[in-house]
């Protein structure tokens, strides 16, 4: 059936399935059933490590039979609905309603719509409330989970944190479950129990007269607050030894290792920075061998040592000794995604580059010192010079340098600095190049600051639509330098982030007013519909500004203080105010700074 359609749509391959290395199991072999779905398009999904992680320990599991799914494309959507095509699992095009868990995986608030879009494909109703025992158990995970209460109403329960253990534990009770033949109100409060594991159902949430959440309480025996789960032992957690190998090009096609989970620095706008915390690292034996097998099992030829700063991790020099003649004899590159300026080693680079050389990136955030000490990035403009001069030395000519506009107590002479630093990056160049015939290309990129639960940050203000718009035409104006590339993100974009990422459940109903609209991929420039948004929330009496661009008040209630990321509130908003006061705080391996994650090692000490 589906086979006739794929000739009509853009990229059929996405719809295809049969991979290398995709899992087929026979239906009659398995008790469980589960639906991987990642609200976005296959490049994208096909390119999150999460997801291949947890599709190879679902499927590792005898008893479980997991398949990918992803959101259908627009043209593809249509042909689905014309034909009563349900939405179907890769691996056996089965429709996922017929499945006994759909699980998602939600990295950015702007794919809410989709979850909703692919519930409906799937012939389920999107509301959680109005989902009988007949229906598959809908869970959600990653780092949205942060806050999960704008989607609270479409998602039965949530993991909180870190899924390879908790996955299993649910999987058992899930097969327990379907041999009692029990009922789904029984399985959730029998899943409640388990550590991470958070069923809004079973939550009321009352409001003040101002709009702000007056209390979260729990109903039965529902936990008052549902701690985050962490991987205690990092070094022996699960890891595939292969990957689906896409038959169509994908955004990240390559083979990944976690060196690390959590991250030493504090940069205080960071959500990830912060809810990976405690800091836990792999051995390099480890990060070797696993890095060696996917790569023997995959055919890839590049190997990327990820996660959120690579250049911190400390058996990095080791690591790489243990992989450079191995990969160098297969032609194998080894990818930095992340490199921090104030310790990058052009030694190392070299020695990288020797197979392949990869673009340089910096993320200096901030203009000036008094912003980067605002919000702890501590790296100096002199860090970020000698890094450029040492890359320019070896013969780079090309650099890409990530800022954000909009941040706390920024002024216009913040933004300037932008554009003097870029100058001074091109004299640098000027100085230090040896290949001057080829020029140079310097790329400016600014996203725009949104405040994130979880964070220091998580009590200011999103500056004004108008404000992020009259920031980035006055940057322009500053940008006309020779050899600068300058380009900034769509600030409507970064203003609907901001609402979702710290709205309440009262966001529900604007979501599935959007999606009934016909809203999808709001992370696409060509679907993004800001103007259906503001309609939807003004529909709902909701005002974007409460949530977005709203100073909180020291104590109040935010509509995640029942979830707990592993950082102290306590601790964040210390942070809060050595910001405000310009004043920076070391990083992990100078000195712990007590944020509170090392008690989630039950005893254990970060690897700081
Ligand atoms: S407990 Fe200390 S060392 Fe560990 S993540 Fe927090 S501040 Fe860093």
């Amino acid at each position: 059936m589906l086979s006739k359609f794929l000739p009509r749509v853009r990229k059929p391959a996405r719809y295809c399935g049969g991979e290398y290395g995709s899992v087929v199991k026979a239906r009659s072999s398995v008790e469980l059933r589960v639906a991987f779905c990642f609200p976005d398009v296959y490049e994208v999904g096909m390119s999150h490590l999460g997801m291949k992680i947890l599709y190879s320990l679902y499927n590792s599991l005898p008893y479980v039979w997991c398949e990918r799914c992803f959101a259908p494309w627009p043209d593809m959507e249509e042909l689905m609905r014309e034909n009563n095509i349900p939405l179907f699992g890769l691996e056996s095009r089965d429709s996922i309603r017929d499945f006994d868990c759909v699980a998602f995986t939600i990295q950015y608030e702007l794919c809410y719509t989709n979850i909703l879009n692919m519930l409906d494909l799937a012939g389920l109703p999107v509301k959680s409330k109005d989902r009988d025992n007949s229906c598959p158990l809908v869970i959600a995970g990653g780092p949205c989970t942060c806050n999960p209460e704008p989607i609270a109403d479409f998602i039965d329960l949530f993991v909180i944190g870190e899924g390879e253990e908790v996955s299993v534990e649910l999987m058992e009770l899930m097969k327990q479950g379907k041999q009692e033949d029990i009922t789904k109100s029984e399985l959730l409060r029998r899943a409640s129990e388990l550590e991470g594991v958070y069923v809004p159902s079973m939550y009321t949430v009352l409001y003040n007269d101002d709009g702000t959440v007056k209390s979260v309480t729990p109903s039965g025996d529902a936990k008052n607050i549902i701690t985050k789960r962490i991987i205690t032992d990092f070094d022996n957690v699960y890891y595939p030894d292969s990957f689906v190998v896409p038959s169509t090009e994908v955004i990240h096609d390559r083979v990944m290792v976690e060196v690390q989970r959590g991250c030493i620095r504090g940069c205080r706008f960071c959500q990830a920075g912060h809810t990976y915390r405690p800091i836990r690292e792999k051995k390099a034996a480890t990060l070797a061998r696993q890095a060696k097998t996917l790569a023997e099992n995959t055919g890839y030829e590049e190997i990327s040592l990820t996660s959120l700063s690579t250049s911190d991790y400390k058996q990095l020099k080791e690591l790489v000794d243990e992989l450079i003649d191995w990969c160098r004899e297969r032609h194998i590159s080894i990818a930095l995604p992340s490199q921090r300026a104030d310790n990058f080693s052009m030694e190392l680079m070299q020695r990288l580059q020797a197979v392949r050389r990869t673009g340089l990136t910096f993320a200096p955030e901030a203009g000036t010192q008094r912003l980067r000490d605002v919000i702890n990035k501590n790296i100096t403009e002199q860090d970020l010079l000698n890094a450029c001069a040492i890359a320019f030395r070896a013969g780079y000519n090309s650099v890409k340098l990530y800022f954000m506009i909009g941040l706390p107590t920024e002024t216009d002479e913040d933004l300037e600095g932008i554009a003097t630093l870029a100058q001074k990056v091109l004299y640098t160049w000027r100085e230090s190049s040896v290949k001057k015939t080829r020029g140079v290309t310097i790329t400016i990129g600014t996203a725009s600051f949104v405040p994130k639960p979880g964070t220091p940050f998580q009590w200011c203000a999103q500056d004004s639509l108008e404000e992020l718009k009259r920031k980035q035409s006055f940057l322009v104006s500053k940008m006309k330098i020779k050899n600068v590339t300058f380009n900034y993100h769509d600030a409507e974009v970064s203003h609907l982030e901001g609402v979702m990422a710290r709205g309440d459940r009262k966001i529900s109903d604007v979501i599935e007013l959007a999606w009934r609209k016909g809203v999808r991929f709001d992370a696409w420039d060509e679907h993004f519909r800001p103007s259906f948004w503001r309609e939807c929330f003004a529909e709902a009496n909701l005002d974007m500004n409460f949530y977005a661009c709203r100073e909180r008040e020291k104590d109040e209630v935010f509509p995640w203080e029942h979830i707990y990321n592993g950082v102290t509130r306590e601790h964040l908003r210390k942070e809060y105010d050595r910001a405000m006061e310009g004043i920076v705080s070391p990083d992990c391996r100078t000195e712990c700074s007590m944020c509170g994650a090392m008690e989630l090692l039950g005893g254990g000490m970060c690897d700081a």
